[in-house]
C-alpha cells in the first residue's frame, strides 16, 4: 500500500443507530484512524463501580459475585466526565493500601467517586434486584440500563451495600471501556470491464458468488454492475470465480470505514470526540518533549 499523508478530511455517516455507528473516513491515514480506534477501546474514561462495602448479605450469592456484577454495569458517564476527577488525579485514592491517613484521604480524594447504594429484603416472595433499584448519590451518574438483573433475594433474606463509582480507563480493566467493539475496515475499489458476448453466461453465473449480493450482470452493457461498494468485504470470491478481464477488486488507500458500538456509558459522538482530544493531547505532549531536547 503506498504511503499517504493527510488529504482533505471528510467523515460521512454510513449507518447509525442509538448505540453504534459506521463512518466513512476520507483523508486520514489508516495508522492514525487505528490510533483513534485503540484510544476509544483503552483510554477514553468512563465511570464504573470500583469497590463495594457489604453491610449485610445473607443470600446464598457470595459478596464477590454481586460485586463483580455491579462492576460490570454500564454507568451513564456523560456528566461523570465533568463531575468526577480524572483517574490520574485519583490514582492514590484507590490503592490498597493507599498509604494515606484518613485526613489526607478526605483532603485528596474529594470528587474522586460517587456512591451507589442498595438496601432491601424480601417478604414472602423472592425479589429480583435490578440496576434501576440502585440509588446513586448523584442521579446523573447511574446505571445505563435499569432492567439489568443483579441478584435475587429469597424470602427472609437481606442485602445492604454501598458501591463506590469512579472514572477509569479500559487499559486498567475492560469494565471502563466505552465500546463493546471498535474496528476499521477497507473500502473496495471495484473496476469492471465490458466482456465479449461468448462470456455472458459465465459472468452472469459467477456474480452470484458474492456473499453480500452487490454484483449483477448488465447484459445490455455487457459488464458487471456494483450496487453498494461499502458492503464489499474484499473477500475476493468474484475475482477468483469471474474471468480476469471482467472484474478487479482492490482496497482503497484514501478511504476507510470506522465502526464502533457504545457499551452504554457514553454517546457515540462523545466517544469519538474524547478519543480525538486524547490523541491531540498526546501529540502536544510529544511536541513539548521534542522542544525540551537540548541542542539543535
Ligand atoms: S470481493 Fe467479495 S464482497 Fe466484494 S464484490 Fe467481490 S465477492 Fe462481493
Amino acid at each position: 500500500m503506498p504511503a499517504q499523508g493527510f488529504g482533505k478530511i471528510e467523515v460521512e455517516v454510513l449507518r447509525r443507530d442509538e448505540i453504534s455507528v459506521e463512518l466513512v473516513v476520507r483523508g486520514i491515514p489508516l495508522p492514525v484512524l487505528n490510533a483513534v480506534r485503540r484510544i476509544m477501546q483503552l483510554e477514553v474514561p468512563t465511570a464504573a463501580v470500583e469497590d463495594v462495602i457489604f453491610y449485610e448479605n445473607n443470600t446464598p450469592i457470595y459478596d464477590e459475585i454481586i460485586a463483580h456484577r455491579l462492576a460490570m454495569l454500564p454507568i451513564l458517564s456523560e456528566d461523570a466526565l465533568r463531575k468526577l476527577r480524572s483517574p490520574d488525579e485519583c490514582y492514590r485514592c484507590f490503592q490498597e493500601p493507599s498509604g494515606m491517613t484518613p485526613e489526607e484521604m478526605s483532603k485528596e480524594c474529594g470528587g474522586c467517586f460517587t456512591i451507589m447504594r442498595f438496601q432491601g429484603e424480601a417478604g414472602s416472595e423472592p425479589i429480583v434486584v435490578r440496576a434501576g433499584d440502585l440509588k446513586t448519590d448523584d442521579p446523573d451518574i447511574r446505571p445505563s440500563y435499569p432492567e439489568i438483573p443483579i441478584t435475587v433475594i429469597g424470602p427472609g433474606q437481606r442485602i445492604a451495600f454501598d458501591a463506590r463509582i469512579r472514572l477509569g480507563r479500559g487499559i486498567e480493566h475492560i469494565k471502563w471501556s466505552p465500546v463493546t467493539v471498535a474496528g476499521t475496515r477497507y473500502v473496495a475499489n471495484i473496476t469492471t470491464k465490458r466482456v465479449s458476448e461468448d462470456m455472458f453466461s459465465e459472468v452472469e453465473k459467477c456474480v452470484e458468488v458474492c456473499p453480500v449480493k452487490i454484483l449483477s450482470f448488465n447484459k445490455e452493457e455487457g459488464r458487471i454492475e456494483v450496487s453498494d461498494i461499502y458492503k464489499c468485504t474484499l473477500c475476493m470470491q468474484c475475482v477468483k470465480k469471474c474471468p480476469p478481464e471482467s472484474i478487479d477488486v482492490k482496497p482503497r488507500s484514501d478511504e476507510y470505514i470506522l465502526f464502533y458500538e457504545s457499551a452504554g456509558q457514553l454517546s457515540v459522538k462523545t466517544i469519538a470526540l474524547q478519543a480525538i482530544d486524547i490523541l491531540i493531547s498526546k501529540i502536544d505532549h510529544l511536541i513539548d518533549q521534542v522542544k525540551s531536547l537540548k541542542g539543535g
